[in-house]
């Protein structure tokens, strides 16, 4: 995140229930800071295309999942919301947490996840 939207980040976490995620995503929707925001069904995604192994707990795989994409995602906050609607619908639709649409989906060729829930490959050892 960049120096410019730390202070608003900041006061948004004091209102209760507003965490890092939930703070980034005011400032990308109100187009304050080019961040990705990311929800949990973009995250799980994300995770799957193997962007980022799970960590020890969700903000660490948040976090990790924006370092992999650091200097990828540009600067552009309409294009980073589309991005945003974009990975949650595929995680609501398709990556869905249990019983993931793999057979459909068109990243099954580049998703190792996805390769070995559809039996296409075996898991690595
Ligand atoms: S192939 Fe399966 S696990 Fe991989 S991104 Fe698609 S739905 Fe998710």
């Amino acid at each position: 995140m960049s120096y410019r939207c730390r202070w608003p980040k900041r006061a948004l976490k004091q209102y209760p229930t507003i965490g890092d995620p939930c703070a980034q995503k005011i400032l990308l929707f109100t187009g304050t800071a080019p961040i990705l925001a990311l929800d949990s069904n973009g995250l799980r995604g994300l995770v799957r295309l193997g962007y980022t192994d799970e960590k020890k707990n969700y903000g660490a795989t948040y976090r990790a999942a924006q370092e992999a994409l650091a200097g990828q995602t540009g600067t552009d906050c309409a294009w980073l919301v589309e991005v945003h609607q974009l990975l949650r619908r595929h995680g609501q639709e398709l990556c869905r947490r249990t019983e993931p649409a793999c057979r459909v989906c068109p990243l099954l060729r580049n998703c190792d996840f996805g390769q070995v829930a559809t039996g296409a490959s075996q898991p690595a050892s």
